[in-house]
């Protein structure tokens, strides 16, 4: 049997299925258990959250043969043709490909059709924002007037690019970046299920590198159980990555912390070494500053297992709230300057030498060595 990446394996069939934008879910479910319908949707978030997945839920459940509910039955010849992408009543339309007007036009021509087999004809258009100005004009000339039996589902990462005309004429729903939490016990869920071996700091990694995406986070799991060789372990998920150990980075703040610029340098040069992915080394620093940040302010911290909690509670003794936001603030800058710096090891390098340079007691021990090495 050939291998069935996760996502396609996993994809959710009904709304109990589905993980996260519980506002959106519990939204659509009341309007279709009520029957107060309206014929357009417009569902926005960034990649992978979700927005086609809901989409086609929706209309699974509108057009379900035993009838419209928020539970579609999934066994039904309308459920498995939506399952199976070869609904005819269901007409997906990529706008990031088919944007001449044409296409549109040529569509929208049949939208006076009765539907062939369920009560409604449903026009699922994902990146809506990409289609022409010509397209919109057509599209909103059905909005204005859409016969009974049509139902639009629109789904865009980028809203603002869409005429008001449209968007007022749309119920329109913000799906939420997922959480790491969600995407990892999702994540972990899945594995478990699929009796595949982890290491739970592994996971975690996958989980932040998936950056709200869990459409992202699905197939980094793929990738790392590829790897891996059927289980996920932290070395190859960190190679994969093209991260580094995380003992580099408690080290390269250690060093930071102690203000000794050569420990510094040669920490830097051991994670330069691996030739990472350097702006997901700084992310991952980033992503340290504000856990101990959290830590200081006595908020709940979220590590990635026991080892990460004592390193984050252990450099946050040692660190000031100041510093703290000097260096994320340092960071963020630095990781955006690293795809213009010439040469991203010694941009990295620079970027660890600069958050020496600008530390509060930076002043002083540069004082002191240089007093050291005069005659
Ligand atoms: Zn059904």
């Amino acid at each position: 049997m050939s291998y069935q990446v996760l996502a396609r394996k996993w994809r959710p069939g009904n709304f109990k299925e589905l993980v996260g934008q519980e506002h959106v879910v519990q939204a659509l479910v009341n309007a279709l258990d009520s029957k107060r319908l309206h014929h357009a949707y417009l569902f926005t978030g960034t990649r992978g959250v979700g927005k086609t997945t809901i989409a086609r839920i929706f209309a699974k459940s509108l057009n379900c043969d035993t009838g419209i509910s928020s539970e579609p039955c999934g066994e039904c010849a309308s459920c498995l043709e939506v399952d199976e992408g070869r609904s005819v009543d269901l007409i997906e339309i990529d706008a990031a490909s088919r944007t001449g007007v044409e296409d549109m036009r040529e569509l929208l021509d049949n939208v006076q059709y009765a539907p062939t087999r369920g009560p409604f004809k449903i026009y699922l258009v994902d990146e809506v924002h990409m289609l022409s100005r010509h397209s919109f004009n057509a599209l909103l000339k059905t909005l204005e007037e859409p016969p009974p039996h049509i139902k639009f589902l629109l789904a865009t990462t980028d809203p603002q690019k869409l005429p008001v005309t449209v968007l007022s004429r749309c119920l329109q729903f913000n799906l939420k970046r997922m959480s790491k939490q969600q995407i990892l016990s999702h994540l972990q869920y899945l594995t478990g299920e699929e009796k595949v071996a982890t290491e739970t700091a592994a996971m975690a990694l996958l989980s932040s590198a998936a950056d709200g995406s869990m459409r992202d986070g699905l197939s980094l799991l793929d990738q790392a159980i590829a790897c891996g060789g059927g289980s996920v372990s932290l070395s190859t998920t960190e190679a994969m990555l093209g991260t580094i150990s995380r003992d580099y980075l408690v080290k390269l703040f250690d060093s930071l912390l102690q203000q000794d610029a050569a420990r510094l340098v040669e920490e830097a040069r051991n994670v330069i070494a691996y030739n990472p992915d350097y702006a997901r080394v700084c992310a991952e620093m980033i992503s340290l500053l504000h856990q101990m940040a959290l830590y200081r302010s006595e908020a709940a911290i979220e590590p990635e297992d026991d080892w990460m909690g004592e390193q984050i509670v252990a450099l946050s003794a040692r660190i000031s709230n100041e510093e703290i936001q000097l260096y994320y603030q340092i960071m963020l800058q630095g990781r955006r300057d690293l795809s213009i710096s010439p040469d991203a090891a010694a941009g990295f390098e620079m970027l660890m030498l600069r958050l020496l340079a600008f530390s509060p007691d930076a002043g002083a021990s540069t004082q002191a060595s240089v007093e050291k090495k005069s005659p």
